[in-house]
């Protein structure tokens, strides 16, 4: 796996897929610039060698120009994240680009124009990779949030950069993290899959059942679970054409050794909302008109005793409806279990979505071993997929 340590960056300019696809609002300032810290260990790496840096990357789904994707509007985060100035050039390719490219020095940083601005950039077109590929010596790729997709910055450039391409710090420590968990975890191996529903994770649990010893199927998930074992569930949510598939999914796990653990008691509320009535039940006796919304704590009490034996850990999905107040307690209690196992030796990952969300509003980004940046990819990479960006650098 190639990274950064394998080149010389003195007098290079390097191209470098970042994700500064980051949220702007209504007056286009940057309201988290998480995706930029991220990118700023290769750019900083790069400069202290005395290489130069193109930055490109997307923002939002624009169609054709459209002022309020600019990427201009984001140069003066960029600038307060890295620390020093940052050129900015009103197109991605072209003679304004050329020029500026040609005029860059050693340590400095050139910005692009939002790459989606061409739709050859999601299309993958073969021209425009080659285009953006005259901007730099070395391909560095640091944005693990597109690397699922083929387009043409992410994946098809590569081809340009035989010999002289490689993963950026960032998209590096992506890899590892999945690869710890995945492949060369230590044991006993835990996932634990929380959310809404079971359809939107199956390959995920179907790949990882080879991989782990315990399975924690928590959140909204676990009622088709519990209805295709014959419990009663009231209003709570439920798929019930992926009952069949929850039973054979419990059938493979036994067959496999995966211990399985789905939530034994549940908060159920009369309302979705915040302020409902509430009362703790077990999962497989809701009353009518009450729907889960939570883990009960008998539940959150097995959870923290399996987090607590296991070495590796990953966590994908909420417990609950952590987005209302007086449902997060289940989340929080695990957030709490998983510091535990952490500070007791264990590596836990955190990625996909929600429970990025999650960790970061409860103040636990900080104590697990790594908080992944990428949703989708990431969830691919748990089906056990191979990324087209990812695979177009090993290439
Ligand atoms: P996902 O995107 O599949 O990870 O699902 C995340 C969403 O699942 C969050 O918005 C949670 O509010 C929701 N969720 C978790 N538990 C439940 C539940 N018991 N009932 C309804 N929604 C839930």
């Amino acid at each position: 796996m190639k990274t950064l340590k394998d080149y010389n960056f003195k007098n290079k300019k390097a191209i470098i897929r970042v994700d500064f696809n980051v949220p702007l609002n209504e007056k286009l300032e940057v309201t988290d610039a998480t995706r930029i810290q991220a990118a700023k260990s290769t750019i900083i790496d790069i400069l202290e060698q005395g290489g130069s840096c193109v930055l490109m990357s997307h923002l939002g789904r624009p169609k054709g120009f459209q002022e309020e994707f600019s990427l201009r509007h984001i140069v003066k985060s960029v600038v307060d994240v890295i620390g020093c100035n940052v050129k900015f050039v009103a197109d991605c390719v072209g003679a304004k680009v050329e020029e500026a490219v040609a005029n860059l020095e050693a340590g400095e940083i050139l910005l692009l124009e939002n790459l989606r601005f061409y739709e050859e950039e999601e299309k993958g077109a073969i021209s425009f990779a080659e285009k953006l590929s005259k901007f730099g010596d070395i391909y560095v790729n640091d944005a693990f949030g597109t690397a699922h997709r083929a387009h043409a910055s992410t994946t098809i450039i590569a081809q340009f950069f035989e010999g002289n391409k490689c993963f950026g710090n960032l998209l590096a420590r992506e890899i590892e993290s999945i690869d710890k968990v995945l492949n060369n975890s230590e044991k006993p191996v835990l996932a634990i899959l929380g959310g809404a529903k079971v359809s939107s994770k199956i390959t995920v649990i179907e790949n990882i059942l080879d991989k782990v010893d315990h399975l924690i199927i928590g959140g909204g998930m676990s009622f088709t679970f519990i209805k295709a074992q014959g419990g009663k569930i009231g209003n709570s949510i439920c798929e019930d054409d992926k009952m069949e598939l929850a039973l054979d999914i419990l059938k493979q796990a036994k067959a496999k050794n995966v211990q399985i653990h789905i939530p034994v008691d549940v908060i159920a509320a009369d309302d979705f909302s915040n302020d409902a009535n509430t009362q703790i039940c077990n999962i497989n006796a809701i009353p009518d008109g009450w729907e889960g919304v939570d883990a009960g704590p008998k539940s959150q009490e097995i959870f923290d005793t399996v987090v607590n034996q296991c070495k590796t850990i990953l966590w994908n999905g909420p417990l609950g409806v952590f987005e209302m107040e007086s449902f997060a307690g289940g989340t929080i209690a695990l957030g709490h279990s998983i510091d535990k196992a952490t500070k007791k030796g264990a590596f836990s990952l955190v990625g996909g979505g929600d429970s990025v969300a999650a960790v970061k509003q409860f103040g636990f980004a900080e104590k697990v071993s790594y908080v992944s940046t990428g949703g989708g990819a990431m969830l691919e990479m748990l089906e056990g997929k191979t990324l087209p960006g990812i695979e177009a650098i090993l290439k």
